[in-house]
């Protein structure tokens, strides 16, 4: 295959990447995203692969049969609820696959034609390979902690000590000297010490992050590998490679963004955790001496069946109890009765981003009735009930009006404005911020103690 034609097929498979971004960015459209990537990525491998400078396809076969199995097995086995976990286990592999090549191109230069004359490393190659090394390194060590938080083998919460963001700095600054001294010389030594001290810079850059930032930061460490994969991209003169690494890395820094700004916190805060200290709060203990009013399936369908307008507010406890499609026949039953159903997304509903989407298009719930927060808002005050199932945080009017709370100023769904709200989940337990939530002690609210797949199958019953 001549140069010009790989060339036009990687211009193919980066406009299929593209647009799988594009479509990801809407559930309606994510399937056709997925399939554009799928193929995109198919073309990017069978181009790779047939250059005359990869030769070794039993090994490349073998790795790709024992790497694609695994990550059948995983994909397959993994729940939902642990899928923030699963993607920062698998961006430590990326870091981890980029520290690896430069690793071997620093060591063997010639396999990979970037050596000079005399068998050395060109300034322009060290420079990448350093760029591609500290931070597929910081990636990986990063990534693997990140992971063992969310997973919860070891406390989510921060890890900060005094003189710890010297000691970053100190660390930074010999990192980059070594670099430096790397691309001077093109020794091993300042290399292995730069990438060990970015291995160290991993850790002590994600211990003082708190839980509730971690997916802020598992997004961020997506963006890094990214860039590690782009950095690596120009070791290996692969067009394709800086492309994708550079698409990665670029959505990757904008979800963070988006992230922050819909959790109301700051990235450079986030990035910076043990700063501020608006890590995640521990629970502030909930008054249960407050009064509430708690009601059953059949007086919750009862108010449902007499309703115009209903909207309901999915949360971290819908994707919990697997209640989504018991609670799409709940809409249908609803619907039977001539009532208008929508539902009502809060962009950090569930424990990611598009996690309460996902769930609602796995249960087929038609996407027309699927509202984002900014345009649902404005209709709470015509609605006649809100029923929030299994959501918390996403609530709480302490947003609104608690100036002292954790959570003041993330914007919250308005479900106070409605006339009736009943609120499901099993107790008046704390959400992931761990702040008592004062809609459940409103005189128009009703709580139904159950759990949301129970609360959902009898609710079916009781309305028809
Ligand atoms: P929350 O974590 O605030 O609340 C979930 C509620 O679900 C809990 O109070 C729990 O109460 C209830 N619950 C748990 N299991 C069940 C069950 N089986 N049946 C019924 N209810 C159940 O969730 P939200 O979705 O409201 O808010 C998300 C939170 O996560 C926010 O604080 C957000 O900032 C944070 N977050 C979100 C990220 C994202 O990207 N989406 C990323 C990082 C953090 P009980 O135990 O009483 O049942």
């Amino acid at each position: 295959m001549s140069a010009n034609v790989v060339s036009i097929l990687y211009l193919i498979a980066a406009v299929l990447f593209v647009l799988a971004l594009k479509g990801l960015s809407h559930p309606e459209s994510a399937r056709r995203g997925n399939l554009f990537g799928m193929i995109g990525m198919a073309i990017a491998v069978i181009v790779t692969l047939q250059m005359s400078s990869v030769d070794n396809y039993l090994w490349i076969g073998l790795a790709a049969l024992l790497g694609g199995g695994f990550g059948v097995l995983v994909a397959r086995g993994i729940p939902m609820t642990h899928m923030p976990q699963l993607v920062a286990a698998m961006h430590s592999l990326v870091g981890l696959a980029a520290v690896l090549i430069a690793v071997s191109a620093v060591y063997n230069p010639q396999a990979y034609g970037i050596a000079t004359a005399e068998g050395g490393l060109h300034l322009s190659s060290m420079i990448e390979l350093f760029l591609g090394t500290f931070i597929g390194a910081i990636t990986f060590t990063a990534s693997v902690v990140a992971f063992t938080k969310l997973h919860g083998l070891v406390s989510g919460s921060p890890i900060v000590f005094k003189g710890q963001h010297l000691l970053n700095l100190i660390l930074g600054l010999v990192m980059l000297g070594a670099g430096i001294m790397f691309c001077a010389t093109g020794a091993w030594t300042p290399f292995l010490i730069m990438l060990a001290i970015a291995l160290v810079l991993g850790v002590t850059l994600i211990i003082p992050i708190g839980g509730a930032d971690m997916p802020v930061i598992v997004s961020m460490l997506n963006s890094y590998s990214g860039w590690a994969a782009a950095g690596i991209g120009f070791t290996l003169n692969n067009q394709m490679l800086i492309i994708a690494g550079a698409l990665v890395g670029s959505s990757g820094a904008i979800l963070s963004y988006i992230m922050c700004k819909a959790m109301n916190r700051s990235l450079f805060n986030v990035l910076l955790g043990g700063f501020g200290g608006d890590a995640p709060t521990a629970s502030t203990g909930v008054k249960t001496d407050r009064p509430v009013h708690s009601g059953s399936a059949d007086d919750v369908a009862f108010l449902l069946k007499n309703a115009r307008s209903v909207v309901i507010i999915p949360g971290y406890g819908l994707a919990v109890a697997r209640a989504q499609h018991a609670l799409k026949e709940v809409v249908e039953s609803l619907q039977k009765h001539d009532v208008k159903v929508r539902f009502a997304i809060h962009p950090v509903a569930g424990r990611m981003p598009g996690h309460m989407n996902v769930l609602l298009a796995e249960a087929d719930v038609p996407y027309d009735i699927v509202e984002e927060m900014e345009s649902i808002n404005s209709s709470f005050a015509d609605t006649d009930v809100a029923l929030v199932i299994g959501a918390n945080d996403v609530v709480n009017p302490s947003a609104r009006t608690d100036p002292g709370s954790p959570i003041y100023g993330m914007p919250i769904l308005d479900v106070g404005k409605a006339a009736h709200v009943v609120v499901v989940k099993r107790s008046l337990s704390v959400g992931y911020a761990g702040l008592d939530n004062d809609l459940f002690y409103m005189d128009k609210t009703m709580m139904v103690f159950s759990d949301a797949k129970k609360a959902c199958e009898e609710l079916v019953q009781a309305i028809d």
